[in-house]
Formats: structure tokens, C-alpha cells, sequence
């Protein structure tokens, strides 16, 4: 058997091997024969004679900047995001053996290439994130070759603006670790940030709370009913993800919508929350889900239970534009997440700007429509890479608490 595979193989039809088994045994002939009337031959890509080159991974801050090159001259990019650099950057130079000298436009194949590769490893935060800065880069590469902004390839624009966040009209407030559960003061004191959230933005402006996972179920039960009255849109990361005993809990007592999945990398990791009805919003994040391809996955799950995403967002303008395009495409969307502060200044150049009303508009172009400024990128990894490890989550006591 492993003589017939090696030898199907060497003709390049190792894909269609089901197929090219029934011409097995009539002869030579018989096998080219079905080979070539058989479309399913071409699963290959023969069509194309593109293929990727080479992987840079440079870190730069808390990011890695990922650059892949095709032997057309095309090339692509990604970052890979809230993992240690260097380590990311180390698996990104490894996973590159997967990819090398392959069709850079069969994202979905070389998704499932990389994901599926170790099965011990698949779905776990370091190898998917590390996955979504190669996937945003095959996304790129797509969409410079076929001369269409990457939104195009996902089936077009189905809005004309995408509402982003913060703006002066949508803000989010959040908090730390807090206790089991909280005495009047302390629960008015954060009933007094929404509050006050709520008057900078007026009647019309949306008010969002981050519990971080940090609120045990009793405080925030006792929170959220505190602050109904300010008509909160949701509230984001209700509880550590792991026991959707909770998050069940959580749902019978809070009226307020619940938004999870900042944590979650896979449709595997969402699809629990919606059949048990304990997700409102899915904040899944481009970076962490293994980029544009999951994303828009997880998107379509949640859009079969009537759940739109609002994507989660800390990275550079890179990963941002990769995921304002899926934002764009995809038709059950609320808002999405935005720091331009974390873009060091000049290194990114996007041509996508946020409006008064806080609407971002599309990009133009093709690809990710942004380009990297390498000279700069060089220069910043010059500097040390400082991974960040967060002792935020300390209670008095010393004991250390979720956040
Ligand atoms: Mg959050």
C-alpha cells in the first residue's frame, strides 16, 4: 500500500488518490486517463505557479511582525499578537516548513495544514495565534494577486462603514479583581464609573463594561443589577472561561447581554456558548482565533443563533485592518475594538480613517491595503523585546485572582 501511495504520488496526484485507485490494476494508461478527466486532479493548484518562499518573523514591542514572500515577488503580511515574541516568532521560522513552496492562495488549505499539524498542539493559544499572523499574510498575498482589497474575497463590503470603538460616542469602562462579593460602597463606587460613562456619552452613545473575567459571580450579579438603569450594551467577559455552569448561572440572573470569546480560538471554543444561549455578542478576536479565516467562521456560527461579533482588538494597525476587512464582510457585526496608540508612529501606513460618528471606512486598495515601513520595523527591533507578563491580578491578601 505505502509502494501504491509513494508511486501515485511521484505522478502528483497523491490528492485524488481515491480516485486514481479505480484506474489502478488496467494499466498506466487507464490511471492518466482518469486522472486527467477528473477535476478533482487539480486539487494540487497545477493552475498556478506561484509559490511561498520564505518566513520572517521579527518581534518588535510585545508584537511579531510576520513577512511572507513568493517566488512572484508578491508578498504578505501579519502580526502575531499577546504571546511571548520570541517564542512566537521561533514557532512562526518552524511552522514555515509547512508552507514552503506552497500555493499561497489555498489559505484554507494551509490553515488546516498548520492547525492540524500536531494534534497535541492544535487549538491551543501559542500555535493559533501564532497561525493567525501566517493566515493574515496568505490573505494579503490573496488579495494583492487578484487586485482586490481582502473584504472582496469574502464575499464584499455588506456595510459601508464599520462602528468602532472608543470613540466620543462609545466608550467601555471596566475593573480589576474584585472581591466574592461587594459591600454597598464598593459596588456604588463602580456603579459610579458607568454612571458617569453613561453622561459623557448621552442618550444616543453606547456604554460597554469589561468585568475581565475578574468579578466572581455573586459581585457581578449584584453589580449588574446596580446598573441597569444606564442601559449597558453588554457586558464583556462575564466569567473565566472553562465551566458553562456559570456563565448559565450569570445568564438567569443578568438581563444585561453578555459578550464572550476574547479568549476563544476556534469555532470549537464558541459553539458551547450559543447552544447553551449564554452568549449575546461574541468579542472573539482576529489575532487569537487564527486570523481572517476563523474569524469569519466563528462569525457565521454566531450568526445562525442571531449572535453578531464585536471583535476584541490590542493589536498594531496591521492586525487591526485585517480585522476592520472581516468586519466588513461578514453581516452580523455590532462593534469593533481600536487603540491607535499601539501603532508605533509611521510604522504601519493604512489608508482607512474613523469619522466623527466614529465609523471607520473601508480600506482601498489590494490585500490588507497597508504596508509595513521595513526600515522602521528593523530599527524597532533594535530595541529589547520586553514580553509582558501581568501581575495585575493580586487581591490585599497576596493571593492571586483572575484578570
Ligand atoms: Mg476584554
Amino acid at each position: 500500500m505505502t509502494n501504491r501511495r509513494e508511486w501515485l504520488g511521484s505522478l502528483g496526484v497523491a490528492a485524488a488518490g481515491g480516485l486514481a485507485m479505480t484506474g489502478f490494476g488496467t494499466g498506466m494508461n487507464a490511471l492518466a486517463v482518469d486522472v486527467a478527466n477528473n477535476p478533482a486532479a487539480n486539487v494540487g493548484d497545477r493552475t498556478s505557479t506561484i509559490k511561498i518562499t520564505k518566513l520572517t518573523a521579527t518581534p518588535v514591542m510585545r508584537k511579531v511582525f510576520l513577512k511572507l514572500e513568493t517566488n512572484h515577488g508578491v508578498t504578505g503580511w501579519g502580526e502575531i499578537d499577546q504571546l511571548e515574541p520570541n517564542v512566537a516568532a521561533m514557532l512562526a521560522r518552524s511552522l514555515f516548513e509547512l508552507i514552503d513552496g506552497e500555493n499561497p492562495t489555498r489559505i484554507e488549505h494551509l490553515w488546516q495544514k498548520i492547525y492540524r499539524s500536531h494534534r497535541d498542539m492544535r487549538g491551543g493559544p501559542v500555535m493559533t495565534q501564532t497561525l493567525a499572523g501566517i493566515d493574515m499574510a496568505l490573505w494579503d498575498i490573496t488579495g494583492k494577486l487578484w487586485g482586490v482589497p481582502v473584504y472582496r474575497l469574502l464575499g464584499g463590503p455588506t456595510r459601508n462603514k464599520v462602528r468602532f470603538y472608543p470613540t466620543p460616542n462609545a466608550t467601555k469602562v471596566g475593573c480589576g479583581p474584585q472581591p466574592f462579593s461587594g459591600t454597598p460602597q464598593q459596588i456604588e463606587s463602580m456603579v459610579k464609573q458607568v454612571e458617569d460613562a453613561r453622561k459623557r456619552v448621552g442618550p444616543t452613545g453606547i456604554v460597554m463594561f469589561d468585568a475581565h473575567c475578574a468579578m466572581p459571580p455573586p459581585f457581578l450579579i449584584q453589580f449588574a443589577t446596580a446598573i441597569k438603569p444606564y442601559d449597558v450594551l453588554y457586558i464583556e467577559e462575564p466569567a473565566v472561561p472553562g465551566n458553562m455552569e456559570v456563565f448559565k448561572r450569570l445568564k438567569q440572573h443578568i438581563s444585561i447581554p453578555l459578550a464572550v470569546g476574547e479568549q476563544a480560538r476556534t469555532i470549537w471554543d464558541v459553539i458551547g456558548y450559543l447552544h447553551e444561549g449564554c452568549a449575546d455578542i461574541l468579542q472573539v478576536d482576529c489575532a487569537h482565533t487564527g486570523g481572517i479565516t476563523q474569524l469569519r467562521k466563528i462569525a457565521t456560527l454566531g450568526e445562525a443563533y442571531h449572535v453578531p461579533i464585536a471583535p476584541h482588538c490590542v493589536t498594531t494597525d496591521l492586525g487591526a485592518t485585517a480585522s476592520l476587512h472581516c468586519s466588513a464582510a461578514v453581516p452580523f457585526f455590532l462593534i469593533h475594538e481600536y487603540y491607535p496608540s499601539i501603532s508605533p508612529p509611521g510604522l504601519v501606513k493604512k489608508n482607512w480613517s474613523i469619522d466623527k460618528d466614529g465609523y471607520a471606512s473601508l480600506p482601498e486598495g489590494v490585500g490588507l491595503c497597508c504596508e509595513v515601513d521595513e526600515p522602521k520595523l528593523l530599527e524597532l527591533a533594535k530595541q529589547p523585546i520586553v514580553p509582558e507578563w501581568p501581575t495585575r491580578g493580586r487581591m490585599p491578601d497576596g493571593s492571586i485572582a483572575d484578570y
